[in-house]
């Protein structure tokens, strides 16, 4: 019988050894294109969609030394294929591009590609925690995670305490407090009220009481924001948003340092909780990737754009974005991420009513759930993505009733204007 310690094996897959030591790649996008290693024997240009479930053996010997470990190839693709490696090494790359362990040494990331950003999250939640331990994050979360926190993770024994962590004093003394605490959490920017909270103050106070640190970088993505910098154990992305960047897959991945643990412990929670991604969403995100930094700067500059406008129109009541001076965590994400984002959220001074015959008369944007995408997509939260939280707690995260959410696209800015025009010029608004 197989048995599982003999499957901790699996090595960091090594990154295109031919560009990665001679030719030391200095951008982003050289390195979404480049830094995977290829494994193809027809000399195709992109890695394939290997729509295969296992790998064949030459002999009895050759599959007894795979198990074994003696032999470093494939074996079935729930735990490993050559199209979610690509996929796998080119995030590892980004999320670590440019930086340095304290010895001077280039950085490594192992990734395993999920799913799902849920299917990730599990990964990470189950891996790192048992029964008794404590997560500590900050109360503004994206659904999925809130509701596995609460939901899903108190059956097994793990509970969660959200705090403000944008005070200090409050993530110290909760620390202090509590022993039971194991992980820190953190997403930021978040959803839907862009709230970022600092990466490199909060991962000091957890490092000096030796807790372990992840970061869900999901909105930001790794062009614009590297967590591992400041030294936190894993970063977490639900591949669905910008690192696609299509909206044709769902998928997640989740990425840390101990390359030891990514390669023991936490690929036998990977794999046996069985939430591997499937060739063909794999290979749609290897092709999105490599528009990463192309994507991520026209993003950017719309957004600013499209905030710029909001803010300025006399309909809208308030507007929600980090690139705007008036937010409350403006300095933070000016320390932390390269350009402010693409996902805002506004509200009109209609309310509630105004908002829902706003996103009616749009022309050309689209109204659906889900961001980072290259059209821009529209939501309205309230009675959307959190309709289930009850009222009064959806007004404590700034949930109004009017917000509506924004992920611009990188369609042409002009466009994107004259369709918010037009839908705010269409009726009576105060
Ligand atoms: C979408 C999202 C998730 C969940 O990812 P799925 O791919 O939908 O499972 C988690 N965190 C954030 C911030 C997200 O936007």
């Amino acid at each position: 019988m197989l048995l599982l310690e003999q499957l901790t094996r699996r090595s960091v897959q090594a990154l295109n050894p031919k560009i990665m030591k001679k030719f030391p790649l200095t951008g982003v996008s050289s390195v979404a294109m480049h830094a995977a290693g290829h494994e193809n024997a027809e000399y195709s240009h992109l890695t394939p969609i290997f729509a295969t479930s296992t790998f064949t053996f030459d002999s009895a010997k050759q599959g007894s030394d795979r198990f074994a470990g003696a032999d470093k190839s494939r074996i079935y693709s729930r735990w490993g294929n050559p199209t979610f490696t690509t996929a796998e090494q080119t995030i590892a790359a980004l999320e670590t591009f440019g930086l340095t362990n304290a010895d001077g040494t280039p950085m490594q990331a192992k990734a395993l590609l999920h799913a799902s950003g849920q299917a990730a999250m599990t990964t990470l939640f189950l891996g790192t925690l048992k029964a008794g331990d404590t997560i500590l994050t900050h109360y503004s979360l994206y659904g999925g995670t809130y509701e596995l926190m609460n939901k899903v993770l108190p059956a097994t024994g793990i509970n969660t305490r959200i705090i403000d962590m944008h005070d200090l004093n409050l993530v110290e003394q909760a620390l202090r407090s509590d022993a039971t605490i194991k992980l820190l959490h953190i997403e930021t920017p978040a959803n839907p009220t862009i709230q970022c909270v600092d990466i490199e103050e909060i991962t000091v106070l957890a490092k000096q009481f030796n807790k372990l640190v992840s970061v869900d970088n999901t909105f930001a993505s790794p062009y614009l924001q590297q967590p591992f910098k400041y030294g936190v154990d894993f970063v977490f992305h639900s591949t669905t948003k910008f690192l696609n960047g299509h909206g044709t897959a769902i998928g997640g991945i989740l990425l840390g340092r101990d390359l030891e643990l990514m390669n023991g412990a936490m690929w036998k929670w990977h794999i046996l909780l069985g939430g591997n991604s499937n060739p063909f969403d794999a290979f749609l995100l290897t092709q999105g990737l490599k528009t990463l930094e192309l994507r991520m700067e026209r993003h950017c500059h719309n957004a600013m754009e499209v905030a710029g406008y909001l803010a300025d129109h006399s309909a809208v009541a308030l507007v929600n974005y980090t690139g705007l001076a008036s937010h409350p965590d403006h300095h933070i994400a000016a320390k932390q991420m390269r350009h402010p984002g693409a996902v805002m959220s506004f509200e009109l001074k209609g309310g509630l009513d105004a908002g829902r015959k706003f996103v009616d008369a749009l022309q050309m944007c689209v109204r659906a759930v889900s961001l980072g995408t290259v059209d821009t997509l529209l939501s309205h939260p309230a009675t959307m993505s959190h309709m289930s939280m009850p009222k009064e707690e959806r007004l404590k995260y700034g949930i109004t009733d009017g917000l509506i959410r924004l992920s611009v696209g990188i369609e042409n800015i002009a466009d994107i204007l004259a369709d918010f025009e037009q839908a705010l010029a269409r009726y009576p608004f105060p």
